[in-house]
């Protein structure tokens, strides 16, 4: 369980990375969650599980947002009080995972040229090999996901051919 945690270190680094690309991911620039030429994720709201469309920013905000609070939350992280982890937190790594993947393709799509721009590449590349990975050694990854965006399929099979993604 507790290697499970490494995929709130992605948050930690994702996190910073998208401090220098907020000023490129704004409301005007991303109107919509993308990922692709027609892959728009939708948000579901944890109140009402309602799918909802959020500008980009907004999106990744409230994605951010519900990390940070399972962080901050005792009953989520235990570790200072000697009780056992909830029964869901695999459930919940699982949702996070998901989500930041979710970021990870919207970079990729809508802010590649600013990756780039900021010379921020092989960072930015290795992170996000790093994160697959981790997802595949914990069968966090949905191939589901995958295969469903064609911005993800690509660098995967880019990952693969380069030998950094073993099959
Ligand atoms: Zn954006």
């Amino acid at each position: 369980m507790p290697t499970f945690l490494q995929v709130f270190d992605f948050y930690t680094n994702l996190n910073e990375f998208y401090g220098v690309l907020t000023e490129h991911c704004t409301q005007a620039n991303c109107p919509a969650m993308a990922a692709g030429p027609s892959l728009n994720f939708m948000y579901t709201q944890p109140a009402d599980r309602k799918q909802v469309s959020l500008a980009a920013p907004t999106y990744i905000d409230s994605v951010f947002a519900l990390i940070q609070g399972l962080l901050d939350n005792e009953d989520m992280f235990p570790t200072h009080s000697g009780r056992d982890f909830l029964p869901t937190f695999p459930a919940t790594v699982r949702h996070v995972y998901r989500q930041l993947l979710r970021v990870f393709a919207h970079l990729y799509w809508s802010h590649f040229e600013d990756v780039l721009h900021l010379r921020a590449e092989p960072h930015f590349n290795s992170l996000f090999a790093h994160f697959l990975a981790f997802g595949r050694e914990y069968q966090l990854l949905d191939q589901k996901d995958l295969t469903a965006d064609v911005a993800i399929t690509a660098l995967w099979e880019k990952w693969k051919a380069k030998g950094i993604l073993v099959e």
